[in-house]
This record gives structure tokens, sequence and C-alpha cells, in this order.
């Protein structure tokens, strides 16, 4: 490998891992630094944000170890037969470049992830030494989110969670058949085996800070896991499954859906075309609903489209639940409970909040509803108020055509 400048290796390993969607911070636990001592907060006054070409939010500096990998998976850029230009960072240029870029406040904190050198061990090591340095050579206060390797051995992911506040571990696809196929050096057992220890690490760490105050932390931030969307077969109805018993088997945090994006110099058992990102918008949405709505991953697959097995492009999930079950609607803006309110297109969480709070003074009237949302006239059919209630309106042919956005607002994600 020629040498190359931090700013040249930074060029490659920044580039290469903006295929990761997995870069959120949410959910860290706070660490303030004004007290004076260590470095940087996740929380507070004077934090950057940056975004990528794609749109992604980039507030944490978000790399690659490096992008040198002993693995083929077909789907990755970073995979061995990929003609791409190498690089590699060492754990100290990592660490000096997190800290360089956090005082001039360009970051919030680090995602470190990896392609695999010379063994899961080693590589694992690798990050665990950067992590690990921050915290306790230097007491960076910020966010880490390291990628884990699932095949590293579990005392090296442990010494991770220790320093990390968030830990993640790929899925990569979301069937088993699509993983043999596209990632045959991978096992889904395998991969899922690390999410469970992990799982049972933070148990065990939560259990004694119950107990112990002074007890480590460990990834306090939780674990979260990505899939790719469009490289397989899997249709909406499988990743929506897939998601729904990750979060229930392992209580993860977050799971991240990437549209596949062709790469270079593709491999053959490819498709050629990515799928449209409104399909990643979609399963960002599902995934809401089953987080914060209360829909299971059933109740969401029988808005998908019996023939193709994916949810509409053109409405939301919600208002394609919505209109497949007519029949509980309209809902009474004034009695109905939270979970039914819930269920009403173009009402929000903070919306149904605000409602219920509002409610036990006096009625609502829908303009008070319509004060709340961004479209009335979406929710309106849906919905009674002490003013409004809607005569066959559910009953019409047309009312999906009536409340899909117009096709210029879908642009942006095709
Ligand atoms: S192990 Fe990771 S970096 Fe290596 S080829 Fe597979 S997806 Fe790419």
């Amino acid at each position: 490998m020629a040498r190359l400048t931090i700013r040249e290796k930074l060029e490659i390993l920044a580039d290469a891992a903006k295929y990761d969607a997995s870069c959120a911070s949410s959910g860290t636990a706070k660490r303030d630094s004004r007290d004076g001592k260590g470095v940087g907060s996740t929380e507070g006054m004077g934090i950057c944000h940056a975004y990528a070409p794609d749109g992604r939010c980039i507030s944490l500096l978000k790399i690659l170890l490096t992008n040198s990998c002993i693995l083929d998976c077909h789907y990755c850029i970073n995979r061995q037969s990929s003609n791409v230009r190498r690089a590699r960072f060492t754990a100290d240029e990592v660490v000096d470049l997190t800290l360089s870029f956090y005082r001039r406040n360009y970051i919030e904190g680090l995602f470190l992830s990896s392609g695999i050198i010379r063994s899961a061990d080693y590589t694992m090591e690798q990050l665990v030494e950067v992590a690990r340095s921050l915290r306790e050579d230097h007491d960076f206060r910020g966010y880490i989110h390291l990628k884990t390797i699932p095949d590293a051995d579990p005392g090296l992911i442990r010494q991770a969670g220790l320093h990390a506040d968030r830990l993640s571990i790929n899925i990569e696809l979301p069937s088993d058949d699509g993983l043999k196929r596209l990632a045959p050096d991978k096992n889904a057992a395998r991969i899922e085996g690390a999410m469970g220890r992990l799982r049972a690490d933070m148990d065990d760490h939560g259990d004694a800070r119950r107990s112990y105050r002074h007890a480590p932390k460990f990834a306090p931030a939780g674990q979260s896991t990505q899939m790719i969307v469009g490289a397989d077969q899997a249709d909406d109805r499988a990743i929506i499954a897939r998601a729904s018993s990750l979060y229930d088997r392992h209580r993860l945090r977050r799971v991240y859906y990437s549209a596949f994006s062709p790469i270079p110099s593709p491999s053959t058992v490819l498709p050629l075309r990515r799928p449209p990102l409104m399909r990643e918008h979609r399963l960002y949405q599902s995934d809401w609903l089953m987080r914060f709505y209360g829909y299971d991953a059933g109740e969401i697959a029988s808005a998908t489209d019996p023939a193709t097995g994916c949810l509409p492009l053109d409405i939301d999930p919600k208002l394609a639940w919505a209109l497949a079950h007519r029949d509980i609607f309209p809902i009474d803006v004034n009695r109905a409970p939270r979970e039914r309110l819930l269920r009403v297109p173009g009402l929000g969480v903070k919306a149904v909040d605000h409602i219920l709070r509002s409610r036990r003074h006096r009625q609502l009237r829908l303009d008070d509803v319509a004060r709340l949302t961004a479209s009335i006239a979406k929710i309106r059919p849906f919905l009674i108020a002490v003013d409004w209630r809607p005569t066959m309106l559910t009953d019409r042919i047309d009312l999906r055509a009536r409340l899909a956005p117009p096709p210029k607002q879908l642009e942006m994600f095709v």
C-alpha cells in the first residue's frame, strides 16, 4: 500500500464509510464536559452538524479504520476483489483525528467501522483500542459508536461495550438465503448469536448498576443493526417481520435500512439498479409505527401490496393501513383512547398527547385538531370532533387518490 497522507486516508475512509446508514446518535446518556474536565459532550451548545452528499446527518466523524477486507461480500465496495484505492488508519491516527475535529467543534463524536484485516479478533482489537484510548488516555466524553464484528471473541466485544455508547452488529440482509448468496462468509446464526450475547451483557451490567452505583456503564445507548434493502429478493413484509423479531429478541435500539446502492464493477449476482429511495423511507416509517405507535409487524404487513409484498410508495404506511381498515374509522377525538387516536393518519404522538391533555378541559373542535397537524385534509375523513362528523367519506373509492401527495412531492425519493 503506497504511503498516504492523513488527509488522503481521510478522503478514502470517510468516503468508504458513507455506505453505512447507522450513524444516528440517538439515545445516548448525557456526558457533560462543561465542568472543564475531559473533552466533549453529546449534548448542548456548539455542536456542528455535517451532511453527507446523500443527505444523511454525519455529525459524528464517520470513518472506517480501513477499507481493506479479507472477505468478499458481493454488495460491498470494500470487498477483497473490489478494485478500490485502499487505506488504513492506525488506532492513534483515529484518536488524533477525533480529538482534533472535536476540539474544533466539527463533530459530536465518532462512528467507527472497519473492513476485516488479518482476522475478526485482530480488527476488533484495533477498534477497541481506539475507544479505550479516547476514554482512558484522553478522557474523551463525546459519543462513540463502534461497529463490532460478530465473529470476534465475545470478550473483545465486551471490552468495546465498556468504552462505547453504542455498539452495532450488522445483520446485513433481511433473509438468511440472501446472506448465504451475497455474503457467503457470514452466517445469520452467528450474527444473531453475537447480538444475543450483547443483549445479555447489557442486561448484566444494567442489573449491576441497579445494585452498585459505581458499576461500569456498558453501551448505554444500546445496540443497533443495519439491513440492506433491495440487494436480495426479500420483500417489505419479510423485512418488517425480520426487524420486528430483532427488536423483540435482542432489544435493539434501532434497525437502520439502507437502500442498496450499485457499486463499481458489481458482481453479477447483484441487481443492476438500486431500489427507489422511497422504499427505504417507507420502511423507516413502518419501523416508527412499530416503535412508537403500537403497530405490530402483522398489522403493517396487512398494508402491503398482496402481489409484491411491498408497502405502497405513493402513500405512507399509516395511511395505507387506515385505508385497508376503514371499518374502525371515524374515531372520536373527544372519547377515543390514546392507542386508537394514534391510528389516525396525520396525527403524530405529540399531537395525540396534546389532544389528551386538552380534552380534559373542553370538547375539541376540528379547528383545534387542525392547529396540531400539518394537514387537516388528511385527517378529516378519519375523525369525529364536536363540530365535525364525516359522512360516508371513508367509503369513497377515490379517497386514496384524494389523500395521496402530489407526484412532485415524491420525486426526490425516486
Ligand atoms: S466484511 Fe464488511 S467490509 Fe468486508 S466485504 Fe463484507 S461487508 Fe464489506
